[in-house]
């Protein structure tokens, strides 16, 4: 399995394992030490503890689907090619209706436009993005739905586990002083540790909230302006070379807004681009990825 070939990156490893880490002590913080205490024997305990691992289970579902999806792979060649011929041959390959193919001087891939080489994948991915510790996987043109749903979710759980753990220590706060500290002998090393539980799932959730809000805004920036952060990188460059100091723009920035997003999230309806559902991957222009370009050596 070829999209397997990324797990082999140990820092991919740590944050996998973190990520899993800090989900399940939000968890058990937010049930034990929130919910229990202080909703004890109301609704509102059971309607929040549904509502928050509602949302930690398509937290987890949509990151499992963008650890384990295939980015966009370009599949290599199964036959050796002569790639000195073939990139001699880059006007006959216009011709041919392959504008903007290239081969890789990496892992030698006859790859489509938009594909970048991944060090740590060693892959060529289709609409590369950038590769993601977090995900311990490339974000591509296959698996960005994904990614941008677990940054969703993540920064819904991050606001949520924030709201529950501000309102149950208000909450606290209150029913000590109005209980005159009764068994406040027997309470007092239990109390620091619900504030410790406290203060690490605040820090926990601010410290995540802001990183994937900034994430998301930037993958969001990056669909609507339909360039991925490699692109508009290289277009600068460009521009800095340019004396004129013309911007660069590819030719598809001139599609609709809601299509790029579409070309993302579905086609299907708006209610769906909220759920890790497989959606059929766009096509580039009706050509077809193939391992060996149409071209005879
Ligand atoms: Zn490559
Ligand atoms: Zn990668």
């Amino acid at each position: 399995m070829a999209s397997f070939r990324c797990r082999r990156d140990p820092c991919g490893f740590i944050c996998l394992v973190l990520t899993y880490f800090s989900v399940f002590y939000a968890d058990y913080v937010v049930i034990q030490y929130v919910l229990i205490p202080a909703y004890s024997g109301s609704v509102w305990c059971t309607l929040h503890a549904s509502i928050f691992n509602v949302i930690l289970l398509l937290l987890l579902a949509c990151h499992s689907k963008a650890v384990f999806s295939d980015p966009g792979m370009v599949p290599l060649p199964e036959t050796a090619i002569d790639f000195s011929d073939l990139r001699s041959q880059t006007s006959r390959m216009t011709d041919r209706g392959c504008e903007g193919w290239t081969v890789c001087s990496r892992c030698e891939t006859y790859r489509p436009p938009r594909a970048h080489h991944c060090r740590v994948c060693q892959r060529c991915i289709r609409r590369m993005d950038h590769h993601c510790p977090w995900i311990n996987n490339c974000v591509g043109e296959l698996n960005q739905k994904y990614f941008i749903q677990f940054l969703f979710y993540t920064g819904m759980a991050s606001l949520y586990s924030m709201a529950l753990v501000v309102s149950a220590w208000v909450w606290r706060i209150r029913s000590e002083r109005e209980g005159d500290g009764e068994k406040e002998g027997e309470e007092t090393p239990s109390k620091h540790l619900i504030v410790a539980h406290y203060i690490i799932l605040l820090v926990e959730s601010i410290l995540f909230g802001v990183f994937v809000l900034v994430i998301f805004y930037d993958q969001l920036v990056s669909i609507i302006t339909d360039e991925t952060p490699i692109e508009q990188m290289r277009n600068r460059l460009m521009m800095d070379r340019n004396s004129g100091g013309q911007p660069v723009h590819p030719p598809h920035t001139r599609k609709p807004k809601i299509a790029l997003l579409r070309e993302v999230f579905g086609r299907g309806s708006v209610l769906c681009w909220l759920f890790p559902l497989h959606s059929s991957p766009p096509s580039a222009g009706g050509i077809s990825y193939s391992a060996v370009p149409d071209y005879d050596v």
